[in-house]
């Protein structure tokens, strides 16, 4: 955060309306907004203003964004929203794997969008502030994870997971309000990306959506982003 105690949230979108649009609802929420209508433009604001998040159009007229994306990555931190068009799947998922920390798909709803901002940068005040420690135990409406004894309780209700199953409700919980792609959660949990991984991962998380009992109209504690990836809830 900046002296002015404002956020201060830089903007690279070539398109005129939606570069306004989003920089007027910052504003209206209470950002500092500065913003680009270029890759190379952004990345001279990103070096001298230091902003505390980016919002990242992926096509831009200069330069592809997941390029700028590697670039701002390599030696910052600085959480990263990429906007993308809804047919860009691949790209949406090559953003999240290069390392961006969210994606809003266009066209957005303004409340959606502040929503994603507002997570972004507690998530990263959080990381900031604790390193990567989740703690004993990890807690979200009802959800109960206790990493020391490897158990998960649901309105104090034990919950039995098998080891896989676990692991990888414990690796999403390590990002709580972040998309995890398949093939990240793939990576963590069985350290190899096959032509089965995804369909071995899609199981297990249906196994554990039934037995966490994933009812329309009841909370779902795992976000299924489809096609994507998966997103825990954030912690109480
Ligand atoms: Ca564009």
């Amino acid at each position: 955060m900046n002296s002015n105690n404002k956020y201060k949230i830089l903007i690279v979108e070539d398109e005129d309306n939606i570069n306004t649009l989003l920089s007027a609802l910052l504003e209206t929420n209470g950002y500092q907004v500065i913003s680009s209508r270029t890759a190379q433009g952004g990345l001279m604001l990103f070096n001298s203003h230091k902003p505390d998040l980016i919002i990242l159009d992926l096509g831009l007229p200069d330069l592809d964004g997941k390029e700028l994306l590697k670039k701002i990555r390599r030696e910052h931190l600085t959480p990263i929203i990429v906007l993308s068009a809804r047919s860009d799947e691949k790209d949406k998922i090559l953003a999240l794997d290069l390392g961006a920390n969210d994606y809003v798909t266009k066209p957005f709803g303004s409340g959606e969008l502040v929503a994603r901002v507002r997570s972004c940068l507690r998530n990263s005040a959080t990381l900031s502030g604790g390193g990567h420690s989740p703690g004993k135990t990890f807690e979200s409406d009802g959800l109960l994870i206790d990493y020391d004894s490897r158990r998960v309780f649901i309105d104090s209700v034990e919950i039995k997971l098998t080891q896989t199953e676990y692991n990888i409700i414990a690796f999403l919980s390590e990002y709580p309000g972040k998309v995890m792609t398949y093939s990240a959660i793939i990576k963590a949990i069985w350290g190899y990306n096959d032509l089965g991984s995804t369909k071995k991962l899609q199981v297990n998380m249906a196994n554990i959506r039934k037995k966490f009992g994933a009812k329309p109209g009841k909370k779902n504690y795992i976000i299924n982003e489809l096609g994507v990836g998966y997103r825990m809830c954030e912690r109480d």
